[in-house]
């Protein structure tokens, strides 16, 4: 039998700075059967962040007349911006056969859940909110007071840990990305996913 695979949604959430990014840009990096899903934010850009590639950034405006097209899957507001995954990035990728990651808060991952059952679910916790705050501060993309706004989020964010399916706390680096990557590995194999091929 050939390997083929149904492509799957994966919905990456937990608080700012917990290092979201960090692991599954590694993932990108070493499976090609995995692509982003890259959304819109009204936020303003970071130094070195790239529009098209870590978001589009978009006018209140642009996002307002995208929600009137009804372009998301999902949309909410995350610490004072607004944020959005689109259709057309999760339906033209998904097509291609590809895996898509979305980097999304509770918000938005409760909707996906419910738009998409068979989506999987991994939540990255911190070893603690002092290790939290710590790498907040040490990636110094955000002023103070961004920081501490997000950090109070953190607790609420946190919360929601339960309505995931799996859940990675990023203490050690190489181990939470191993765990992560188990999980999506494990999640491919299953046999829902399989897609018969007669030779
Ligand atoms: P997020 O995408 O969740 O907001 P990032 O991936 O940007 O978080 O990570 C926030 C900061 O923490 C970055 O400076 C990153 O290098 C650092 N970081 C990520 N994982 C770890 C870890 N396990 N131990 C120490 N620092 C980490
Ligand atoms: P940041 O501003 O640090 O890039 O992201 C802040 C928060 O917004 C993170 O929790 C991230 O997961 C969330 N986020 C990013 N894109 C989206 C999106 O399209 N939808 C939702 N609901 N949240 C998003």
């Amino acid at each position: 039998m050939r390997e083929e695979r149904k492509s799957m949604l994966i919905v990456i959430s937990g608080p700012s700075g917990v290092g979201k990014g960090t692991i599954y840009n590694r993932l990108l990096d070493q499976d090609p059967s995995l692509t982003f899903s890259v959304s819109v934010t009204t936020r303003a850009p970071r130094p070195g962040e790239i529009d098209g590639v870590d978001y589009f950034f978009i006018s209140d405006a642009e996002y307002e007349e995208l929600v009137r097209k009804d372009a998301f899957v999902e949309h909410a507001t995350v610490h004072g911006h607004s944020y959005g995954t689109l259709k057309t990035q999760v339906e033209e990728k998904m097509a291609k056969g590809l895996s898509v990651v979305l980097d999304i808060d509770p918000q938005g991952a409760k909707n996906v859940m419910k738009a998409c059952p068979d989506c999987v679910s991994i939540f990255l916790l911190p070893p603690s909110y002092e290790k939290l705050r710590q790498r907040l501060y040490g990636r110094n993309t955000d002023d103070p007071k961004e920081i501490e706004r997000r950090l109070s989020n953190a607790r609420g964010e946190i919360e929601q840990v339960g309505m995931y399916q799996y859940t990675v706390v990023n203490d050690d680096l190489d181990l939470a990305y191993e765990q992560v990557a188990a999980i999506i590995t494990a999640e491919k194999q299953r046999t829902t996913r399989y897609f018969p091929v007669v030779e």
